[in-house]
């Protein structure tokens, strides 16, 4: 492995880090392509800790989450709450389990609600074909030809639990009191619904969830409920953190960072290129999501779309998607729907 390749993976080591102030972050284990680690932040008192997400319900997240809390002086059962940023299997199924046996309380946003009901529905409602998200709406954005390859693939989630209500629906803009600071739980829309930043203005900190990730752009809007507005909602989002005072990076997945706002003009440059590339895609005649994505490159690497796994080409139609959406809002495309149903974009003609 080259040195910044080594670097750019030292975050996902099995090490808990000490960020000072009673605040520790400890990666663990996720057995998915690409997204290696999630890190779960203890802040920790005397009297005992809470975390932030926590984690994927399977054996080796669990024991690196026991193995971790031991080296900072705690037990499982010390945990007093979870305060999980988003619905996402990787940060709050662990929570779920861990209270059966621990009675912790578990805080989420209060709008992951209709993704909480949505992905029941998906778990033990309709067949198997339809358990997977995203899927469902590739004959609406021109991919059919993608389900034929899911109906091979596992399409199951890697753990299965039940997926339990929370404690405590969090609204925006609640301040949570823990013992040794208080948290602004800020209402992040975009890679889910009801996603939360947890801010600690005195602290000079924020636990960004998946809202703000250092070394990859979040995923947008990929959700049980579905939400075809999810790049607007994202982009204000990212604005509204502007508006916040700067801050260290805490984030689910990647390296602690020095700067929220050094991050967030990134990812807003990058949706500004994305947004040119997808215009000129449907300049160029490609009319659904799917075509365009087929035209523009994927990954730092610049792959083109073929050589993504199944998974990552549903993630990149439905990114696209959610890039054609916002250009139509902003006036500068026009959505009709084709006779086979599926979505179909062309430039707006000159007002009339
Ligand atoms: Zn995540």
């Amino acid at each position: 492995m080259s040195h910044a390749a080594a670097d750019r993976y030292a975050w996902i080591e099995p090490d808990v880090e000490d960020l000072g102030g009673g605040v520790y972050r400890i990666p663990l284990p996720l057995p998915l392509e690409g997204l290696k680690a999630v890190n779960v932040y203890a802040i920790a008192d005397p009297g005992g800790v809470d975390l932030i997400d926590a984690g994927i319900a399977l054996g080796p997240a669990r024991e690196r989450l026991t193995a971790g809390l031991r080296q900072i002086g705690y037990e499982l059962g010390d945990v007093r709450n979870f305060f999980v940023t988003h619905i996402h299997i990787d940060h709050y199924s662990l929570a779920i389990e861990l209270r059966r046996a621990f009675h912790s309380v578990i805080s989420l946003g209060e709008d992951e609600r209709a993704n909480l009901i949505a992905t029941r529905e998906l778990m033990n409602g309709r067949g198997s074909t339809e358990r997977f998200f995203g899927f469902d709406s590739l004959a609406r954005l021109g991919a059919a030809e993608l389900t034929a390859g899911l109906d091979a693939a596992d399409r199951r989630p890697p753990a299965v639990i039940e997926w339990e209500d929370p404690d405590r629906w969090v609204p925006d803009g609640a301040d949570l009191d823990l013992r040794t600071r208080t948290l602004r739980a800020v209402h992040t829309p975009g890679h889910t619904r009801g996603h939360l930043v947890f801010h600690d203005a005195a602290a000079q900190i924020m636990f960004a969830g998946d809202h703000v990730l250092p070394q990859i752009t979040p995923s947008i809007g990929f959700e049980a409920a579905g939400n075809r507005m999810a790049l607007r909602d994202y982009l204000s989002s990212l604005g509204k953190t502007l508006a916040l005072p700067d801050a260290r990076l805490l984030p689910a997945h990647g390296p602690v960072t020095v700067s929220t706002h050094a991050r967030v003009n990134e990812l807003l440059a990058h949706h500004d290129l994305r947004l040119a590339e997808t215009l000129s895609a449907v300049q160029a005649g490609h009319a659904t999501p799917y075509e365009a994505a087929k035209a523009i490159r994927w990954t730092r690497r610049e792959r083109v779309f073929s050589e993504l796994d199944l998974f990552s080409q549903i993630l990149a139609v439905n990114e696209t998607a959610a890039h054609l959406e916002v250009l139509a809002v902003r006036g500068q495309l026009t959505r009709e729907t084709s006779a086979e149903g599926a979505d179909v974009y062309q430039v707006a003609g000159p007002e009339s």
